[in-house]
């Protein structure tokens, strides 16, 4: 019979996912003779065998990978090698020059392995680091590339003769598995007390349990950074947890032992199970039910709460003792908003007086990795950080980009190595404003240059003079395209979608630097790759103080007041805002006088200032303690309103009307404001005005992106900024576009949020290089 003889080149996630192993047991079966390696060109495999067979083998390949696995291309030639040895090998990994294959991320414990974990008879039962090539750790233990145990911190530990024997064997699941681990040779275990003092004869896992059932606070070391844990159905415990952590009101996550201790308290559906359950097992944002007995601190004013099932066998462990309650807060181990504790000491440091105990282990965490955290809206998940279990994965570009590194924004940092086809976006990297978050940027981007050798030949950066992450970018001494905020957000749901446009852009966003000397945030772009041109936009008002306005509610109230019935409006209106009376006086009449004589009050068009100041024109807040908390008070508060989604079906009750300017088509503020006015003078129910609100605005944006649809004749209209991550707002838009005839697109693996700005100013600016445009728009 004749021969044939193949060499395939793939590209993709294809290290550390087991596709050696599962390549060589392929042509096992197949009899075919050849090998298998990582190179730094991707995976190459050569076989030889019967003309059949290796067709046979070809047609199986793509169709029977690992779960992990993901091809992106596969080329295969003819092989002329002639020299071939007997059977099939697994090459050695050659020491990369360039390594373009990438490794994957974090896994969640598999099915496999929990079925040894909880099987007493087996050598890994109850062991809380057990992991096969389908599940463990990977990003956030690699010191170096190519991806092999030496270059993990797995490296501290020996491999005994029964981990040995399963690590080199091709036809067992843990061949190549490079965390692979047992108790008699991996990782262990410790419990040290409130002082950080090690109890060495203590059982840890005992010792967390107990700490938990008794209320108090627990620091647990997991996969990319520790956890403080308490009691999910203990108010005093959360509230002890909030007083420590000097956390006011930040909605804190919760994991629960499994999906059935969830259904006891959230809406769950069968796509969101999934989610949950998936090899990424992010946190998914769930509609607490009303009969819910989740203690109420875990997230003040907020309909929602996060919720992610175990993802690693120690938290598996964990769950499995009779005293851990059922369902466990488990929130980011730092005070505020500093980036994660990563290593032992750092969090006895860091977390000292802040829990009361310690559950730690001796397996090192190179990168530091928070969880990711999404919605489902219409069965479609939307992520709203990108972090553990997507990172590094890369995203696919619909086209070839030069070298580029995106620094980000300045809240939610991330940045952005792109090259190629390619885009490999940082994990969530907190505010930069907090100068440990900063630090944790640099050394974050050190990694990952290392990591991917990347080589970066241009810069891209906010528009923003002020921006840390701009300053970083001009002292990298690279050419530096600089990218307005807004058009970054369109950009980065483009790539995603592989649109290269001109579309559409409706971008409604907290706060975006323009040259025109306004604040954005409320805007319809044209926009293609290379640029962008304003159509529409929300009326500008106010911001009064600026950036203060953001943390002050009641400024933007003011601002909308003083928009509607001039600067006397507190002398003149037989009605104010609830809560009025308790904001300093001086302070009310000072915001005043700043507005008339226009000092440090630029105007914005922002919808999330809109959002701040309606929250506060109902009285919900007038100061928040975290970011973009009015704006999720009020979804929270129109969705207890109980009139469904907004759609098509009614007129709303607040009138929508645009007005032409020289800038573009602008959604007037009219109608609304004297709406909610009249509203609250006859008290109506403040849910129904937040349902209107969300109403207006959405029959608002779609009126003025229809008149730029008609004038340009471009039906696609992405959706993106802060804005984005109400669900509300993400069906109402949904649904209305597609009833006028427009095409909506959502961004969903990359945030709609300011944590995906990165991979936009990447592709705008990689974009613009390659086309030799100009540098500063
Ligand atoms: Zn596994
Ligand atoms: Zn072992
Ligand atoms: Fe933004």
């Amino acid at each position: 019979m004749a021969e044939a003889a193949v060499k395939l080149t793939v590209q993709g996630t294809v290290q550390g996912v087991g596709f050696r192993p599962y390549v060589y047991r392929l042509a096992y079966n197949y009899q075919l003779r050849g090998s298998v390696a990582n190179t730094s060109c991707g995976v190459v495999i050569r076989v030889r065998g019967t003309a059949c067979q290796v067709e046979s083998f070809l047609a199986a390949l793509p169709k029977e990978c690992p779960p992990l696995v993901s091809i992106r291309t596969l080329e295969c030639v003819l092989d002329e090698e002639s020299a071939v040895a007997d059977g099939f090998v697994i090459l050695p990994s050659a020491p990369a020059e360039i390594v373009q294959a990438l490794f994957p991320p974090d896994i969640a414990l598999c099915d496999d392995c929990r079925r040894e974990f909880h099987d007493p008879a087996d050598r890994r039962y109850n062991y809380p680091f057990i992991n096969c090539t389908n599940c463990g750790p990977r990003f956030s233990l690699v010191h170096t590339l190519p991806y092999d145990r030496r270059r993990t911190t797995m490296a501290d530990f020996d491999l005994c003769p029964a981990c040995a024997a399963e690590y080199t064997d091709p036809m067992n699941r843990r061949f190549h598995a490079e965390p692979v681990a047992c108790p008699d040779c991996g990782p262990r275990l410790f419990w040290h007390d409130e002082k950080a003092l090690l109890l060495p004869r203590a059982d840890p896992l005992a010792m967390a349990a107990a700490t938990l059932k008794a209320g108090k606070i627990v620091a647990i070391k997991g996969l990319g950074g520790f956890h403080l844990a308490v009691d999910a159905l203990s108010s005093r415990a959360v509230s002890r947890l909030r007083d420590r952590k000097r956390r006011l009101h930040k909605p804190f996550a919760v994991m629960a032992r499994e999906l059935d201790s969830i259904r006891r308290h959230c809406r769950l559906s069968p796509g969101e199970a999934e989610i949950l359950s998936s090899p990424q097992a992010p946190i998914v944002l769930l509609e607490r039910l009303p009969e819910s007995t989740l203690a109420p601190e875990i997230a003040p004013g907020i309909t929602d709460i996060g919720v992610m099932i175990p993802y690693t066998p120690l938290h598996e462990l964990l769950f499995s003792h009779a005293d851990t309650p059922a369902l466990l807060v488990m929130t980011s181990g730092n005070l505020s908003d500093e980036p994660i504790c990563r290593t032992n000491e750092e969090a006895f440091d860091r977390l000292g007086g802040l829990a009361d105990g310690f559950l730690v282990h001796n397996r090192e965490i190179v990168m530091a990795v928070d969880d990711s955290v999404g919605l489902c809206v219409a069965d479609q998940f939307h992520l709203l950080r990108r972090s553990r279990g997507y990172v590094p994965a890369p995203v696919s570009l619909p086209f070839s980009l030069p070298s580029v590194l995106a620094v980000g924004a300045e809240l939610k940092s991330t940045f952005c190595l792109a090259r190629d086809r390619e885009a490999v976006m940082s994990q969530h990297l907190g505010d930069l404003e907090d100068p440990r978050s900063e630090s944790f940027f640099r050394s974050c981007y050190a990694h990952f240059q290392k990591l991917l050798q990347s080589d970066p030949q241009l810069v891209a950066c906010d528009l923003h003079p002020d921006y840390r992450s701009t300053r970083f970018a001009r002292d990298l001494g690279l050419p530096a395209i600089r990218v307005q905020h807004h058009h970054a957000h369109a950009a980065a749901v483009m790539a995603e979608h592989g649109l290269a446009g001109p579309v559409l852009a409706v971008i409604l966003d907290g706060t975006g630097y323009h040259p025109d000397g306004t604040i954005w945030g409320g805007e319809v772009l044209q926009v293609t790759f290379k640029s962008y041109e304003r159509l529409g936009h929300l009326e500008p008002v106010f911001l009064p103080g600026g950036d203060r306005a953001a943390r002050e509610p009641w400024r933007m109230a003011a601002a909308l007041l003083y928009r509607q019935y001039g600067e006397f409006y507190e002398d003149n209106r037989d009605w104010l805002p609830s809560g009025w009376e308790k904001i300093d006086p001086q302070h009310r009449r000072l915001l005043v006088k700043m507005m008339v004589q226009k000092i440090n009050s630029p105007l914005t068009s922002s919808c999330g200032r809109l959002f701040d100041g309606v929250a506060a024109l109902l009285g919900l807040r007038h100061y928040v303690s975290y970011e973009g908390q009015a704006a999720m008070e009020l979804e929270s508060l129109a969705r207890q309103a109980e009139k469904g989604v907004p759609g098509l079906e009614t007129d709303g009750r607040y009138p929508v009307s645009q007005a032409v300017r020289d800038t573009g088509w602008v959604v007037q503020l009219d109608g609304l404001l004297a709406g909610i006015v009249e509203d609250c003078r006859q008290e109506a129910p403040a849910a129904d005005m937040a349902w209107e609100f969300h109403h207006w605005l959405i029959r608002s944006m779609v009126e003025n992106v229809s008149l730029a649809a008609a004038e340009t004749g471009i039906d696609t209209v992405v959706f993106s900024g802060g804005c984005l991550q109400n669900a509300l707002l993400m069906e109402g838009f949904s649904s209305r576009c597609r009833a006028v005839g427009l095409t909506p697109c959502l961004s969903l693996r990359v945030p709609a949020n300011d944590g995906g700005v990165s991979l936009g100013q990447a592709v705008v600016a990689g974009t613009r290089f390659t086309a030799n445009l100009s540098c500063f728009q």
